[in-house]
């Protein structure tokens, strides 16, 4: 052990790194909410400006009680800098406005975040940055959509709503051979379940109001990585254009950090023993979870993730009306889109998350009209199963 925590478990790291103790001897880390902070002479004034001096200055720029959340984040993902964000969204617009220019090339998984889609395809290509998808398990078709322009490949697995897996580790080689960075959405796993840095990604990108808060409280979001690209490139997009992460949603995300460990582990054995569960139950056709040896990517999800995570998809016969059925026959669950809550939910894809998309496109990405999701919470396992069961005695 020694006072960088740089051999400490990630337990501990989540608990005990980026409170820095204050003279008044606080034990829990306190919100510094406060807009802008005072010299002591014009002179530091003048140094702090100039740069010549560290320490805050201003709230769009650094804030006590956001730079714990960002130190505790960056030592659990194993990066050397983080930048916290107002949202997971600006997370990802202030990574491509700080390393991409007009004229590059992103090369990204189809089945991102529906939002990610947008922002790629209806702003950055505005300003010159074209976005191609690729099938996320497929590596040769990655490969044979990169072009000469091509400086980021960007990431989300495991992948919504269908849990599929992409390889973190030949990404990161793939994009290393053409001169890019691999940008990896670790919202489903956190840095409990998946280190992609450790796996060669270069930059991490969290929603932190899904696991990292795990209570549904606050918006927000983070990038990790290593000091240039993230320190420097990022925060100085941050820095200047300003979608900060406010003290109280840092403050907040920084308490969620510290059960982060356990709650992700509850959340993985909550929702493997669901998933067997309704491997076996004669209402449903087809169950989409990495832990299961039905799964194709199950050897992969073993060897880049230390569980199989929280979120099962399973199918029922019946299409449309058979999974609105089971949604409707819920009585605790809640009927929301959201996921990384203590709360369970459930939500139907094609008629929510996926409705935009055509029913050609729908099947094409396999998004059946009996597909539903459940993003396991943290109740008790048979209250959940009970749940889902009065609505599958139907089928
Ligand atoms: C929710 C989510 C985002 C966007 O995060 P916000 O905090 O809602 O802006 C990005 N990626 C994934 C995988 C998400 O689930």
């Amino acid at each position: 052990m020694n006072d960088d925590g740089n051999d400490w478990a990630l337990e501990t790291l989540g608990i005990r790194i980026g409170h820095h103790r204050t003279a008044e001897g606080e034990h829990s880390e306190p919100i510094f909410a406060t807009s802008s902070f005072v010299f002591n002479s014009a002179a530091e004034a003048a140094a702090r400006f100039a740069g010549t001096s560290d320490g805050n200055i201003y709230s769009r720029f650094t804030n006590p009680t956001v730079r714990a959340f960002e130190e505790r984040l960056a030592a659990m993902e194993g990066g050397a800098a983080c930048v916290a964000t107002a949202s997971g969204m600006s997370a990802i617009l202030a990574t491509c406005m700080g390393l991409l220019q007009q004229g590059d090339h992103i090369v990204s998984s189809r089945s991102i975040f529906g939002s990610t889609t947008m922002l790629f395809d209806k702003y950055l290509a505005r300003f010159g940055i074209a976005t191609d998808y690729a099938d996320l398990s497929d590596l040769h078709d990655w490969q044979r959509r990169i072009t000469p322009d091509t400086r980021m490949l960007f990431v989300e697995t495991p992948s919504n709503p269908l849990i599929e897996l992409g390889d973190i580790r030949a990404l990161a080689e793939l994009a290393h051979a053409n001169n890019s960075v691999l940008v990896v959405d670790n919202c489903f796993c956190t840095p409990v379940l998946q280190r992609p840095l450790e796996l060669g990604a270069d930059i991490v990108i969290h929603s932190a109001t899904k696991y990292l808060d795990g209570q549904g409280r606050a918006v927000g979001g983070a990038v990790v990585g290593d000091r240039k690209r993230v320190g420097e490139d990022v925060f100085g997009v941050l820095r200047t254009a300003g979608p900060t992460m406010s003290p109280f949603a840092a403050w907040i995300f920084l308490k969620g950090l510290e059960t982060l460990s356990l709650r992700m582990q509850a959340h993985s054995s909550n929702a493997q023993r669901l998933a067997e569960w309704l491997a076996t139950h004669p209402g449903v056709s087809r169950v989409h979870y990495p832990g299961l040896a039905t799964h194709p990517q199950h050897a992969l999800a073993r060897s880049q993730q230390k569980m199989p995570g929280g979120i099962v998809a399973f199918e029922v016969e019946g299409g449309r009306e058979a999974a609105w059925r089971v949604i409707d026959a819920t009585r605790m669950l809640s009927i929301t889109a959201n996921l990384g809550d203590t709360k369970t939910t459930i939500t139907h894809p094609a008629s929510t998350t996926h409705g935009r998309l055509s029913a050609a496109q729908r099947e094409q990405a396999g998004i059946r009209e009996g597909l539903l999701r459940v993003a396991v919470g943290l109740e008790g396992l048979d209250d959940i199963r009970d749940d889902l069961a009065r609505g599958l005695e139907f089928g």
